[in-house]
């Protein structure tokens, strides 16, 4: 498989900038673009020298005034933004079709296959950076992070020194994130920082090490992404409008079990749910994420409060019996023999619309496994939930796994008893 290589770039203090290099006799005066002019208005983008004195996106229009008189105001001007950025695009585009438009004054642009190394996607940096202030503006300037995993190419741009080019990989990820405070991370906000205190984390570098099974058991699937994230260890998924990134159950048990007969039960209904949504959705999945949590008996026994681990596959995930068989071995793979759970949750990530093309089917002696899946659903759609099921749910009743929110809130009961499902 071809190295990953994803460059980001993120243009720095740009409407701001936008503004000084359309009218020079702003370039190296403290520029405030305002939402409106009005003394509660916003800054929505502050100049370098504005920045310099401490006049920050979000300080309203009366503030900034008090901290610098000599503040120059000027309302935004969407068209003209817009306009550079696609100047900007249009250099983008003659490196590679593969560019994601992360926001007005950022891409991420997928250069797997077009370098070998990153010291060339480097190269291509510096040349963006010169062609960005040869032929759109000398006065723009940008941020560029090269990394094998996206978050790592924008966590590179986002602590790249202003104007320059940070290339992370497996090499330096400890000199560069280690001594980092969480909120640096890209997605890291206060309050998860508060809940990773909790778990005595208070860099990235705690982040980086901290055995990934403990976040799982805390924060689930996101736990998994914080610690593949600072890691560089790729967990991006495709998100199109309206559909989930990921569809995921967890399920706490009521009893206590004595055998793994229980725990396997409850995960195939896990995985039936889930399956269920994934296909109603017309997606398939190709990452598996399975957790478990441990009773304190065996918490004591094993020293650990859980385990778990996820997998991705090329071929997609449509049927329950392949998410469960997969799940299942997820699952033996991290058990410390003899121990039983009491806690499972699984997640399927890495969606992606579903083309139904029965000739190029993976598994020719599968071929049946849309269909029949499509029928089953049809059947639990008419006559409720779980009406046709598998024989591993034989045993179970529907108060073994109540519909619990799980990441994401899906189905219930209804005031009349009845199963609902979201739709
Ligand atoms: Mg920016």
């Amino acid at each position: 498989m071809l190295p990953r290589v994803i460059l980001h770039l993120d243009m720095n203090s740009y409407f701001a900038s936008v503004e000084q290099q359309a009218n020079p006799h702003l370039r190296g005066r403290p520029v405030g673009v305002v939402a409106t002019m009005s003394p509660n208005g916003c800054i929505i983008a502050s100049s370098t020298e504005a920045k310099a004195k401490g006049i920050k996106t979000g300080v309203r229009v009366r503030e900034a005034r008090a901290i610098d008189p000599a503040i120059i105001l000027i309302p935004n001007d969407a068209a003209k933004y817009r306009t550079v950025t696609a100047g900007i695009m249009r250099i983008l585009k003659s490196y590679t079709e593969d560019i994601e438009l992360y926001s007005i004054d950022e891409a991420f642009l997928n250069l797997t296959g077009f370098v070998k190394t990153q010291a060339e996607a480097a190269a291509i940096g510096d040349e963006i950076r010169r062609r960005i202030l040869d032929d759109v503006g000398e006065w723009l300037r940008c941020s560029i992070g090269i990394a094998p995993t996206r978050w790592l190419a924008k966590f590179g741009s986002d602590v790249a020194p202003k104007g320059q080019t940070l290339v992370l990989d497996q090499s330096n990820l400890a000199v560069h994130l280690d001594p980092r405070t969480l909120t640096d991370a890209w997605g890291i906000a206060h309050r998860l920082e508060q809940r990773l205190n909790l778990l005595n984390i208070y860099t990235l570098g705690h982040l980086r090490r901290a055995p990934v099974a403990n976040l799982m058991t805390v924060f689930g699937i996101m736990g998994y992404e914080l610690w593949a994230n600072v890691n560089g260890i790729e967990f991006a998924t495709v998100q199109s409008a309206g559909q989930p990134k990921s569809i995921g159950h967890s399920h706490v048990f009521a009893k206590r079990a004595t055998s793994l007969d229980y725990p396997k039960a409850i995960l195939a209904k896990l995985c039936e749910k889930a399956g269920r949504r994934l296909r109603h959705h017309q997606l398939e999945a190709h990452g598996l994420w399975l957790g478990f949590g441990l009773p304190d008996w065996a918490q004591a026994r094993y020293g650990q409060s859980g385990g778990g681990g996820a997998e991705t596959f090329s071929a997609p995930l449509i049927d329950t019996r392949d998410i469960f068989v997969r799940a299942w071995r997820l699952f033996m793979h991290d058990l410390p023999p003899g121990a039983i759970p009491n806690y499972l949750a699984m997640t399927l990530f890495s969606l992606k619309p579903h083309v139904d093309q029965l000739e190029l089917w993976p598994r020719l002696k599968h071929q049946d496994a849309p269909a029949l899946a499509a029928a089953l659903d049809l059947l639990n759609d008419a006559f409720g939930d779980f009406t046709v099921t598998r024989g591993t749910f034989w045993g179970l009743t529907e108060r073994d796994v109540p519909d619990r929110i799980g990441f994401r809130k899906t189905a219930g009961v209804d005031d009349a008893g009845q199963w609902t499902v979201e739709r």
